[in-house]
């Protein structure tokens, strides 16, 4: 199985490679053979990469923002009409099933391309009548914009962190995880084919190094990260240092909370969905599942039934339901917290296997894990593992669980599965979190922002909160009247009028 780009990097429109850069071999994880052999950015292509940026973003903000919105409309056209090719490339370099990369991947980045490419030419800035004099602001592009990724929605994430800075007058180097370097290559030739001036999307690949070398660039004016709380404050404490824009995704160890009333089937749908996807590996996952007391033991019976039913295999088949984990180094982790589980006094009440999978002995395969008789002090409660690794708590009161359920340092995302609408806002209110579902889980539609509180991130992705956070604010304050200086004479003007410092 090969899946070699024509070179490492895409920069100005093209394909560029240099071979002194650090060798970055691409495994397909279900059976863990080198599929491409790449280089990390040497010095020498990141300041290629961050030059061309920088050469073409004046006259791309300069265009009409419907003008920009048209090229990515256009991306997105091709997006779609490749999903099945992108589809398998990314099954390749992640191990996702195809059930999940025909529906989840590239097509979300070409909803996000479809969506900001026609919402930026309504995004305007504000009209402020002062009573004769007025102002008016403008959403101005910031200029090059580094995007990182994480591994797990390779071509989603540099779709959704793309297309709002594109669409913003700005040119994006974007750098994915070096474990999933492949489709965010192929997104630059989308890009190019749609009529993209060459320079504004630019890919780099590398490891961590590289991603601090292009958030330290002199020239790069925000970087968006999504990745672990760990990299995100690294990341953040550099741009900071420079007063750069930065927007982090970063981890999370949500709650799901499942009330006695609940719809069982759904609730059980929810928390499946939002700890078997990806095999586990979405940073919203509801990987607290606290569940009210009087429905538990009913709750977990099904569960398990359900659980023990998802089809692992080969992820190029079409009735996979779940795939192996990214690497061996995230395999070994989460085998380890099913350890760590076992020897904290968690209950296993299914898989926490290595399965032996014929024709995949070499895969990064963990089974669905479902522990009950969860404390809210262990570790598998307390930490992300980023794996299929569910954790069953029980409670008794409403108050109870959303103390519990805030008791974190992470903030990204809650669900509630309830029929008593009014006790669902009710708590959906009082939880840390910035994405939440009420009977429902993990649906990230790009119309509705995405993003964490607490240690989970700053800033939001989709929608138009992504055009704010990819945009500044310019004011202008127009005078319709004659100009008193204060200084010279009593003021003529209203003192509301004057410099409000
Ligand atoms: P990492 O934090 O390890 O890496 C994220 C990206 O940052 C990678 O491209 C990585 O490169 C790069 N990087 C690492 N160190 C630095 C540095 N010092 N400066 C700049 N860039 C750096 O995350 P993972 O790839 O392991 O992804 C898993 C994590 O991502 C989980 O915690 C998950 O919850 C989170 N995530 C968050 C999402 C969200 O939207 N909130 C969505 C998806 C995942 P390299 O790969 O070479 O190390």
């Amino acid at each position: 199985m090969k899946a070699q780009p024509k070179a490492s990097h895409h920069i100005n429109g093209r394909y560029v490679d240099d071979e002194q850069g650090t060798a970055l071999p691409v495994t397909y994880p279900a059976t863990g053979e080198v599929i491409a052999s790449l280089h990390s950015a040497t010095r020498n292509i990141i300041e290629l990469a961050i030059e061309a940026a920088r050469a073409a973003q004046p006259a791309w903000a300069r265009l009409k923002p419907v003008e920009r919105g048209r090229i990515l409309r256009r991306a997105a056209d091709i997006l779609r009409a490749r999903n099945e090719e992108l589809a398998r490339l990314e099954t390749l370099d992640t191990g996702k099933p195809m059930q999940e990369t025909l529906v989840a991947d590239a097509p979300s980045a070409a909803d996000c391309l479809e969506y900001l490419g026609g919402a930026v030419a309504a995004f305007n800035g504000e009209f402020v009548d002062l009573g004769g004099p007025f102002a008016y602001t403008r959403r101005e592009a910031l200029g090059v914009c580094v995007g990182i990724g994480a591994w797990n929605y390779p071509i989603q994430i540099a779709g959704w962190k793309s297309a709002p800075a594109l669409a913003m007058g700005n040119a994006m180097v974007f750098k994915p995880s070096e474990n999933t370097p492949l489709s965010a290559l192929a997104l630059a030739e989308i890009y190019t084919e749609a009529g993209l001036p060459d320079g504004l999307f630019n890919v780099v690949q590398g490891y961590g190094d590289v991603g601090a070398a292009l958030v330290e660039h002199e020239v790069t004016a925000k970087v968006s990260v999504t990745g672990s709380v760990p990299t995100g404050r690294r990341v953040l404490a550099l741009a900071g240092s420079k007063m750069k824009h930065a927007t982090m995704e970063l981890g999370g160890k949500s709650p799901l909370i499942v009330f006695d009333d609940a719809d069982i089937e759904n609730a059980i749908g929810g928390a499946m969905l939002g700890n078997f996807y990806s095999a586990g590996q979405v940073c919203s996952n509801g990987t607290r599942v606290f569940v009210q007391k009087g429905i538990h033991d009913r709750f977990v019976e099904r569960l398990v039934e359900r659980v023990k039913k998802i089809r692992l295999g080969d992820p190029l088949a079409p009735d996979t339901q779940m795939g192996p984990l990214v690497n061996k180094a995230q395999h070994d982790k989460v085998v380890s917290y099913i350890g760590i589980g076992l020897e904290e006094g968690a209950t296993l009440a299914c898989g926490g296997g290595v399965p032996s999978l014929q024709g995949f002995e070499g895969g990064f395969f963990v089974e669905p894990t479902v522990f009950t008789g969860v404390t809210d002090s262990m570790r598998i409660a307390r930490e992300e593992i980023f794996g299929p690794v569910m954790s069953v708590l029980s409670f008794d009161h409403e108050d109870e669980v959303i103390e519990r359920a805030n008791a974190t340092e992470f903030g990204l995302a809650a669900g509630v599965f309830t029929r008593d609408l009014p006790r669902a806002h009710r708590v959906i209110s009082e939880l840390q979190a910035g994405t939440c579902w009420i009977n429902a889980y993990n649906l990230t539609p790009v119309e509705i922002p995405f993003g964490g509180t607490k240690q989970s991130g700053i800033g939001r992705e989709n929608s138009l909160a992504a055009l704010e956070h990819y945009s500044q604010i310019k004011t202008v304050y127009v005078e319709t009247g004659d100009v008193a200086s204060p200084i010279e004479q009593r003021p003529r003007c209203n003192p509301d009028r004057r410099s409000g410092r």
